[in-house]
């Protein structure tokens, strides 16, 4: 299918609501607050959108839909209308939804009733993007899901998931990249090592898919890159140019999301 999203892990992103309030230091430079500054709306406020809400009803071609990439999925603000989302998925069998949350220690209490083990659309995952967050994975654990995935994005400091006692045979998918941002002002970038990187994939279990976004601004500069963001596998060192999928994705179904 076309891609309608820039990021390069998925096809389309879907957001029932814009806003979202900050968790910890891995928000502190969040591109929806940077983008309200643009566009003039209150990044704090969490407001149910209006057109694009049944998105996915209307999409035709399989996606792969990032749900909600302007907001949080399990803010508290989207509890008194998530079902009404939880039944558009539900009637979207042909698309496969990635939920990424800050808030996974919410969602056992708001999943649909007939949820069981997951449904076979829903991929759920949480951000770390340095020792800060790693409670998040703890929680993430606790819920059933067909797919669990974790964006280690932006990392921003090194992180040694093997002094965690976390069981890492359970995550099924990584995605890991570096932050985007301006040198100065109110919405920079944190630098990070490609060191940081070789170490996650080492550390991470061989069971798990891993997808390498992007470098960030920091090594992109550092590295001369030709794309700002270090976002061109063409131009990451060899042992990083890794883009996998989680085993149960099957890309002649879907289409993989790639950056265009
Ligand atoms: S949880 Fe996500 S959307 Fe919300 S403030 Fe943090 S980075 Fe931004």
């Amino acid at each position: 299918m076309g891609n309608t999203s820039l990021i390069q892990w998925t096809n389309a992103t879907w957001n029932v609501a814009r806003g979202c309030n900050k968790v910890d230091e891995d928000c502190k430079f969040c591109y929806m607050y940077r983008d309200s500054l643009k566009y003039g709306y209150d990044a704090k406020q969490v407001i149910r959108t209006k057109t694009v809400f049944n998105l996915p009803l209307k999409l035709k071609e399989p996606s792969l839909i990032f749900t909600s990439s302007l907001t949080d999925f399990f803010h508290p603000a989207i509890d008194s209308y998530r079902n009404e989302a939880w039944d558009i998925i539900r009637r979207c069998p042909q698309h496969t939804f990635q939920i990424l949350t800050k808030r996974p220690e919410r969602i056992n209490q708001h999943l649909p009733e007939d949820w069981g083990d997951g449904w076979d659309n829903v991929w759920i995952g949480t951000s770390v993007g340095s020792s800060y967050g790693i409670h998040r994975i703890h929680d993430l654990l606790k819920v059933k899901t067909k797919i669990r995935f974790i964006s280690f994005e932006p990392l921003w400091e090194r992180i040694d998931l093997k002094s965690f006692n976390i069981d890492l045979n359970q995550i099924h998918w990584a995605i890991i990249g570096g932050e985007s941002g301006n040198k100065t002002g109110k919405y920079r970038y944190r630098p990070c090592e490609i060191e940081w990187f070789e170490k996650l994939i080492a550390d991470l279990s061989p069971t798990t898919q891993i997808f390498i976004k992007q470098l960030g601004t920091h090594l992109a500069k550092e590295m001369k890159l030709s794309d700002r963001h270090g976002g061109d596998i063409s131009e990451f060192p060899k042992e990083l140019q890794i883009r996998q999928m989680p085993l149960a994705y099957k890309p002649e179904e879907i289409g993989i999301g790639v950056a265009v």
